[in-house]
């Protein structure tokens, strides 16, 4: 049955408004294409609006601000048990709205738990330093939230995205104005108002949904705004960090797309590696950035590989992501769906040996079968764009040293993985390559407590981990002059 829609309207102040035009937009089920529900179409009036009420909200006087760091914590902890009180129903949405399978959004929402618990909890731990600075002078620093913040969402995992980045920037004591992605905006409307049934204070968070041109660039053009945090494309990003300094200069995170190579040396376990390697790339039906999209295999298990690599992609259970039981969904829309479907006309073309998958699956909804490429060069197409689809292009290679050359021949730097036995190998893997997260014999794993971001063009700025609340604050030093008379 079809999860309820309970909220379509934009959130403002803890209020539920239609959008100043009174204009909507529909948004879909990409399982077989049908209208979910019309969504107030927030416009750069709109946007106003928000950051006013965020704005307000964080006046110094506000409740917001007078409230105690430890009280901003409980909030926060309140809002995990919302969300797990209602896991079902968000998993539910979270997979209707965008093609997620069922068994992957519950996943989603038991990795999101932990992620609101450890971040709310760093709440009361944001300390300043005393510094021994020169002179009769006792020196100490603040660290103050950096004010109103636009956080632009993307679509593939919009319940995980949504709760990392705004508990990050309420436990650093800023307020948010969120914008989700124009495909996905049920999740993130559900969430905002757990938040206020948690007790955020009204004008804390705000969500308008809208597009990307006209809102989003809307909030990152704000004067208003001090922070952007984005999750989303290379060529967004690079937009997103030009606007931020055309009327203030916004501070920026930007978590961007891969090419991530993922390295199966000879010694490697292939009961273990060849699992890994698909669920690098399928998850999700490979709508997601760390994919292990560039699968390099040392040449004495190349042929091995591929052949176990097609047994297993041919094993997916692909239908409709509500099925409990389905393994691989849809592609969220019909221009991405469009878009893989052409790279893998263009592996073809290229000279790419198609092993199995290559097509759509019957004609409604945006099913695609996993793809297996082998004989893959690194000049084509599919070896060096991201596809952000299920497509496993597998390329061979003879010694680690010319795989590290290979592997870091892109401006891409998300994510990279290796699969060894031997120590030292993995350890002079780890060193060289230039990822923001390196996996040894596994690969995908994201955990609240570590960092994570990109090198190069994959990002600004790290998500997770004790530095997940820098981004979000100022440091302010304060240097007080002591008299010379004791
Ligand atoms: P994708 O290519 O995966 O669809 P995008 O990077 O285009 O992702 O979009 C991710 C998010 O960025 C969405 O919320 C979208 O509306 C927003 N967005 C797109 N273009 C802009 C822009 N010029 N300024 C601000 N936000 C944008």
């Amino acid at each position: 049955m079809a999860p309820q829609i309970k909220y379509t309207k934009i959130f403002v102040d803890n209020e539920w408004v239609d959008s100043k035009s009174g204009k909507t937009f529909e948004t879909y089920n990409p399982h077989d294409g049908s209208v979910i529900a019309k969504v107030a179409e927030g416009d750069k009036v709109d946007i106003d609006v928000a950051v006013r009420a965020a704005h307000r909200a964080f006046h110094r006087n506000s409740e917001w601000r007078l409230m105690d760091a430890s009280e901003r914590g409980r909030i926060l902890q309140k809002f995990a048990d919302l969300v797990e009180r209602d896991a079902k129903y968000l998993a539910e949405l979270e997979s209707f709205n965008n093609g997620t399978v069922l068994s992957f959004s519950h996943s989603m929402i038991a990795m999101v738990l932990p992620v609101i618990r450890y971040i709310g909890s760093l709440s009361d731990k944001i300390q300043g330093d005393t510094v021994p600075a020169d002179g009769e002078v006792f020196s100490y620093t603040l660290k103050q939230p950096v004010g109103v913040c636009g956080l632009i969402l993307p679509w593939n995992a919009p319940i995980a995205m949504f709760i990392n980045k705004v508990t990050s920037a309420l436990a650093a004591g800023c307020t948010v104005v969120v914008k989700p992605a124009e495909q996905t905006p049920l999740t993130a409307l559900a969430l905002a108002a757990l938040l206020a049934e948690a007790g955020v204070p009204k004008g804390v968070v705000n969500v308008v949904p809208g597009f990307g041109k006209t809102a989003g660039a809307a909030l990152t053009h704000h004067p208003d705004v001090a922070k952007i945090s984005f999750t989303g494309s290379v060529v967004v990003g690079k937009e997103i960090q030009q606007a931020a300094g055309v009327n203030n200069l916004k501070r920026i995170t930007l978590e961007l797309g891969g090419k991530s190579p993922l390295i199966i040396m000879n010694d490697a376990d292939l009961t273990v590696a060849v699992p890994y390697a698909a669920l690098g790339v399928f998850t999700m039906q490979g709508q997601v950035c760390i994919a292990a999209s560039r699968l390099y295999v040392q040449s004495d298990i190349y042929d091995k590989f591929v052949e176990a690599a097609v047994k297993h992609a041919r094993s997916i259970k692909i239908g409709n992501p509500a099925d409990p039981t389905t393994q691989h969904g849809p592609q969220v829309d019909e221009t991405m769906m469009k878009k893989v479907l052409g790279y893998i006309e263009k592996g073809k073309l290229e000279g790419a040996k198609l092993m199995t998958g290559g097509k759509r699956v019957g004609h409604e909804g945006y099913y695609i079968e996993p793809t297996v490429f082998a004989d893959v060069k690194d000049d084509m197409t599919i070896a060096k764009e991201e596809i952000f689809g299920p497509v496993q292009s597998i390329l061979k290679f003879d010694t680690l040293e010319e795989v590290l050359e290979r592997a870091n021949s892109t401006s891409y730097g998300l994510s990279a993985g290796i699969f060894t036995t031997n120590l030292n190998t993995a350890l002079q893997f780890t060193k060289h390559v230039e990822a923001g997260t390196v996996w040894v014999n596994n690969y995908l794993k994201i955990d609240p407590h570590v960092p994570f971001g990109g090198f190069k063009d994959s990002g600004l700025g790290r998500e997770y981990g004790l530095y997940c609340l820098d981004p979000y604050l100022e440091v302010k030093t304060v240097i007080v002059a002591l008299s010379k008379k004791l």
